[in-house]
């Protein structure tokens, strides 16, 4: 149970957390290794109190374009120098570095996005641990060798583009930023990374932390807006290569921008994602996956499983438990380190998603949730009650768009192939999970799935050693594992006539 609180205690509380997250940075774009204004900002808001938390810089044309210049000065500079053993080194010490700040990041991201203190400091940790392996990768590249005939050395070399733009959305700003940066240094390439609008707060603190650790230019963070700062960035010459995270009509838009100048795209788009419970399977973990899987970070998730595909002879079981876990979870201040479920991170998201709940009552059954909750100082906070339908089929709205919400469909199937076709019946193909003890159920339907991860009787946890990604629309490339490392780098092949030897 959270402490109650009066609205008084609640602002109390976070107005004193905004002088602390004050006194931490003034919150410029991170350029050439130093703080830069523009001359313009952007207010980020604390979505638990609906208050401004502070102004960050935001960049236009011209400070994308000194970015991606500092970012060419390093490429051709120190940072360009260094070695494969050299990067690696210095992403361990950035990552130390991040480590012994990691109270004050998760307090960033909790007053930024909403998230609860202790998942945002787990986030953070997360985004440590992916920059430690690729600080390990970073030194064990390597190209091939051709075999040929004796008069011909063919070998191949694996080098950075140089200058890459990168832009995340707002859901897990330090974590995503690590997703980024990590392999993208690895590779020796130097990066322009657009934190989200809404929450841009750790990724500029993480870049400042950067200070004296990789030569200046090498890591630069330009905050602002999709429409200039994205779009500055998607359209520069400079720009070899781009990652974007968001959704897919952006990703869409990013991908054409990039086409102009023939620049490569990685994309980490949305999700529809299903949970198949299969008859046999052990309720307790499908319960625990679906319900992590959709009210983790408020159901703010690319992988959320948002569709909750139960057989029939299971169905009322699960829903009955289902429901009741739903609503044990623990709606409060995000400051506390009891709650577990905290506000959406923006108005507009706030309005988009119950905008879906006015959808789902009038298409299906509403089970629990669908409201505001009332009281203990929430009040002013963007806050939707973990919610759950019914009766849902596979073509109502709520089942086919992504609503990023803590929204649950639940669905019945009767056989193995219904529930495959379920499954596989949206644009989207970035996640799926599947519940049962049987082993050739697991791996028959992680086979017949179409998407880009599968969890077995979990949610999670993502690991930097594995590819992260879509099919479908959800996405093309990976972030994450060595596929990322090798989306940072280019091949070159290598042909040395050795002719015959003769003195
Ligand atoms: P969004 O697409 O609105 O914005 C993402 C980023 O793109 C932001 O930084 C935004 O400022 C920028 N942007 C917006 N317009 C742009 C333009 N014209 N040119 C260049 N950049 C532009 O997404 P969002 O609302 O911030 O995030 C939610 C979406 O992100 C969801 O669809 C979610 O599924 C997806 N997501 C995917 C993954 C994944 O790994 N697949 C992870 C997290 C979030």
């Amino acid at each position: 149970m959270a402490a109650r609180k009066s609205i008084e205690q609640m602002h109390e509380s976070h107005w004193e957390a905004h002088e602390r997250v004050e006194a931490t940075s003034e919150f410029r774009a991170w350029i050439a290794g130093e703080a830069t204004e523009t001359g313009s900002t952007i207010e980020t808001r604390d979505p638990a109190i609906d208050y401004p938390v502070t102004e960050v810089t935001a960049c236009d044309e011209g400070a994308v374009d000194a970015a991606v210049d500092a970012g060419w000065e390093a490429y051709e500079g120190a940072w360009g120098a260094t070695d494969p053993a050299e990067r690696g080194r210095l992403l361990f010490e950035w990552a130390d570095r991040l480590r012994s700040h990691t109270d004050e990041l998760a307090l960033l991201e909790t007053v930024d996005t909403g998230k609860p203190i202790a998942h945002a400091r787990g986030e953070v940790e997360g985004a440590i641990d992916t920059l430690e392996y690729y600080a390990s990768l970073a030194r064990d590249q390597s190209g091939d060798q051709i075999q040929t005939g004796d008069d011909l050395h063919l070998y191949t070399r694996e080098e950075p583009y140089g200058v890459v733009g990168q832009i995340v959305p707002w859901n897990f700003p330090t974590w995503g930023a690590a997703w980024k940066f990590g392999p993208a240094l690895a590779a020796g390439n130097a990066c322009v990374l657009k934190p989200s609008a809404q929450s841009p707060l750790t990724a500029i603190r993480i870049a400042e932390l950067s200070a004296e650790v990789f030569p200046d230019g090498a890591i630069n963070v330009v905050p602002g807006t999709g429409a200039e700062t994205g779009a500055a960035l998607t359209d520069h010459a400079g720009v070899r290569k781009l990652s974007f995270t968001g959704s897919t009509t952006v990703g869409s838009t990013v991908m054409h921008d990039a086409a102009d100048t023939i620049t490569p795209v990685t994309l980490e788009l949305g999700g529809k994602s299903p949970f198949i419970v299969f008859p046999d399977a052990d309720l307790e973990k499908a319960v625990d996956a679906v319900a992590s899987g959709i009210f983790y970070a408020t159901g703010e998730i690319c992988d959320a499983f948002s569709r909750a595909l139960v057989h029939e002879d299971v169905i009322d079981e699960f829903t009955d438990r289902f429901v009741e876990t739903a609503e044990s979870y623990v709606i409060g201040d995000p400051l506390d380190e009891e709650t577990t479920l905290g506000p959406l991170t923006s108005r507009d998201q706030y309005e988009k998603v119950t905008e879906y709940i006015e959808i789902g009552k009038a298409e299906a059954t509403l089970l629990t949730g669908g409201g505001r909750p009332a009281g203990d100082g929430l009040e002013n906070g963007w806050y939707v009650e973990p919610t759950v339908f019914g009766d849902v089929t596979n073509d109502m709205r709520i089942a086919r768009e992504e609503i990023f919400g803590p929204v649950q469909t639940i669905i019945e199937f009767a056989t193995y192939e219904e529930a495959i076709e379920i499954a596989n019946d949206t644009e989207y193909g970035l996640a799926a999970g599947i519940g049962t003890e049987r082993t050739d159920l697991v791996h028959h339907a992680a086979a017949d799935i179409d998407a880009g991860l599968v969890y077995v009787n979990e949610y999670g946890p993502i690991r930097p050693e594995a590819p992260y990604g879509g099919f479908k629309d959800s996405g093309i490339g990976k972030d994450l594992g060595r596929e990322a490392l090798d989306h940072y780098r280019r091949t070159k092949s290598v042909y040395v006539n050795l002719g015959s030897p003769s003195l």
